[in-house]
């Protein structure tokens, strides 16, 4: 294993880095390079150029995408300074000269987040001392982490936001080598040839990074917060910039003209629209409730006329229609009430299944015990007493083979 990283190392350090043409001029689309390495995997083929404008993936920037020579570029990575390019379709050989063109549309659309999230950043920053502790550029939508930031001042920070962008201050990128000047801004070191990338929106920030940006703040358009969630010590805040804020505001849009032809009511008034809405539901709920209460107490002493007269019992076993749990018991209370009865109660309710059985005292059998054999059978549980016990969400299927199970051991005493 050693002599393979120390041989794996011996050949990076051979190679030479790519000269990253992006980091000096971001709008270049079109290059011209030459093929250092090209080696087939599979579908793929991973390019190495003396040369590129594609970005790797690198700092929560997702990579670029375009073509090379007469290939797709599907993926673009940095190892140790050298940009490797997966490319599909046809492959160049070492040596052959080629041309790149970066798919602009991705770029400038990468470029528009990622600035937006260096103004996020700094704004931040200046206002409450947040600090930047992540950030990922998404499909739809991007995520900063702040430190230190109030969830509650969202709507402040994205006024700041787009005060800065309305300022239209030039965003600059500087490259330098000059190790005071790096150490005092981030602390570090550099190595030997090492140098470091500044990336400036003026009069606001200047941080190292070699990510993609826009010439301008109002090149971003809106800058639109969405929403914050608490992720561990920080909050984590959702935005969209530039064309993604148009397009948002097209579905947001889109989604406000349907609920307002759903509820005949105007845009500004559909959330009271609602409100009276659930009011009404919750009134229809109760007063449905009521009717269903009387409906099953007018039902019960039909159902005990009726009751089957077997093994010395009055008998009611039967499915009833859409009840829950809490008048499935009520209706069964009400059965026992009559001397030398059982009740074998089910329903069905919400798509679950429920299981009521009750005896009036003068009767010697065990409801707990009916229900326990019934519900091995289908493999549930429940709980009760001797006079009364019950089992709730079960397989709707299941209730009728339960009742009638329950029948044949209450009738021939076949549950021992
Ligand atoms: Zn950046």
């Amino acid at each position: 294993m050693k002599n393979r990283q120390a041989r794996t190392r011996r050949v990076r350090t051979r190679r030479v880095r790519t000269r990253r043409i992006f980091r000096e001029d971001a709008d270049l689309s079109e290059f011209t390079a030459i093929v250092l390495e090209a080696r087939e995997s599979g579908e793929d083929c991973g390019v190495i150029l003396d040369a590129s404008a594609f970005y790797a993936e690198s700092g929560g920037q997702p990579p670029d995408r375009g073509i090379l020579g007469d290939a797709d570029v599907v993926d673009v990575q940095e190892d140790d300074g050298v940009i490797v390019h997966t490319i599909r379709g046809k492959a160049p050989t070492a040596g052959d000269e080629v041309v790149g063109r970066v798919d602009m549309e991705t770029r400038r659309d990468h470029s528009c987040q990622h600035t937006a999230q260096h103004a996020i950043s700094a704004v931040a920053r200046e206002k409450w001392g947040a600090k930047t502790v992540g950030f990922h550029l998404g499909r739809e939508t991007s995520t900063v982490d702040l430190e230190n930031f109030d969830a509650d001042a969202v709507k402040e920070l994205e006024d700041g936001v787009n005060r800065i962008v309305r300022e239209d201050r030039p965003v600059t990128v500087e490259i330098t080598q000059e190790k005071e000047n790096v150490k005092f801004r981030t602390g570090r070191v550099l190595g030997p040839d090492e140098e470091v990338r500044f990336v400036e929106i003026h009069g606001l920030v200047r941080s190292a990074c070699g990510g993609t940006h826009l010439k301008s703040t109002a090149q971003a358009g809106l800058v639109k917060l969405l929403k914050t969630d608490k992720v561990r010590n920080s909050t984590r805040v959702e935005f969209v910039a530039g064309l993604r804020s148009l397009k948002k505001f097209q579905q947001l849009q889109d989604a406000c003209g349907l609920m307002s032809t759903l509820t005949s009511a105007g845009v500004e008034d559909v959330p009271a629209w609602i409100k009276a809405a659930q009011k009404q539901l919750k009134e229809l709920k109760k007063e449905n409730e009521k009717l269903a209460h009387a409906a099953l107490l007018n039902k019960i002493p039909v159902l005990v006329e009726k009751a089957e007269e077997v093994a010395g019992l009055k008998l009611v076993c039967t499915k009833l229609e859409d009840l829950d749990m809490r008048f499935l018991r009520e209706g069964a209370k009400e059965i026992r009430k009559n001397a030398g009865t059982v009740a074998l109660l089910g329903s069905v309710h919400n798509g679950r299944g429920s299981l009521v059985f009750a005896a009036s005292d003068d009767v010697d059998v065990d409801m707990a015990h009916v229900l326990k054999k019934v519900l091995e059978s289908i493999g549930a549980k429940g709980g009760g007493n001797s006079t009364m016990a019950q089992s709730g969400g079960l397989d709707p299927l299941a209730v009728e083979e339960a009742l009638s199970r329950a029948r044949d051991i209450v009738t021939t005493g076949t549950g021992d």
